[in-house]
């Protein structure tokens, strides 16, 4: 049997007396694509940040490509080493509206990777290239459509190579016309060898269509998880087939 890539353990994260994730376990092997569905509100983006670790567990571990991580401190030094497995893309692009499009690319890998800017700006027209951006690569993001800025946002993300994407919600923000596109290119990467994905959506044609399997999180823990057939089109969960019947 393989190693998991991902092996999260007991997880629980409270905010003050908010108790958000109870309990959750969890594992993933390298190279699966798993799309996480659920009702607003029941810790879904507050699972995927703890395993960016922009979220410290208040109670149990998450393992990630060896990095083990738990309650308590840790030092800002162990929290970047821990974060180069992982990248995200977030629902509002999260994008630096001062900076062009090559240089938002190009950023994590001259800051975090401390690669040099020759090789890095390579690097970033390629990724850029490969999210069809090539003609806006001087333009800021105020001049990009909100389908180009997730655009910018997915190529950051590839640009410090991670084992492990993490996509919350991508296509929440941007109009109905433009969901397509971006969609496509995800399901580009699903299918590139090894890359592990987490992807949190709504949208479940896209995850029949992609997911190795579907998680459904319900009240901070995760209530049924199958293949997408199974899971969407069958589900056993009371809940699951509740929230499937109001998302379908
Ligand atoms: P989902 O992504 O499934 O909609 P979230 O993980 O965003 O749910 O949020 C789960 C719950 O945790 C919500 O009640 C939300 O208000 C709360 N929450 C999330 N982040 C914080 C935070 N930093 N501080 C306090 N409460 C938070
Ligand atoms: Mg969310």
């Amino acid at each position: 049997m393989q190693t998991p890539i991902i092996k999260v353990t007991n997880l629980h994260k409270k905010f003050g007396d908010l108790h958000v994730l109870k309990g959750v376990d969890f594992t993933a092997n390298k190279g699966d694509v798993i799309v996480i569905i659920g009702p607003s509100g029941t810790g879904k983006s507050t699972f995927l940040r703890c395993l960016n670790y922009l979220e410290v567990p208040s109670e149990g571990t998450i393992e990630i490509d060896g990095s083990i991580i738990g309650a308590g401190k840790h030092s800002e030094k162990e929290l970047i080493e821990f974060r180069k497995h992982t990248a995200m893309v977030f629902q509002n692009y999260s994008v630096f509206r001062n900076k062009t499009v090559l240089e938002n690319v190009m950023m994590p890998m001259v800051k975090v990777q401390k690669m040099n800017k020759a090789e890095a700006e390579a690097k970033a027209l390629e990724l850029i290239g490969q999210v069809g951006l090539e003609e806006k690569v001087n333009e800021y993001p105020s001049r990009l459509s909100g389908g180009q800025q997730q655009r910018v946002g997915i190529a950051r993300a590839m640009a410090v190579n991670p084992s492990i994407l993490l996509f919350d919600e991508p296509t929440s923000s941007l109009d109905p016309e433009l969901v397509a596109g971006i969609l496509d290119i995800i399901r580009r990467l699903a299918k590139e060898h090894n890359r592990t994905m987490l992807i949190v959506t709504h949208e479940m044609r896209f995850a029949l269509d992609i997911a190795d399997e579907v998680i459904f999180m319900d009240e901070g823990g995760i209530a049924e998880r199958g293949t997408p057939e199974e899971l969407i089109k069958n589900p056993k969960n009371e809940r699951t087939r509740k929230f499937l019947e109001q998302t379908l």
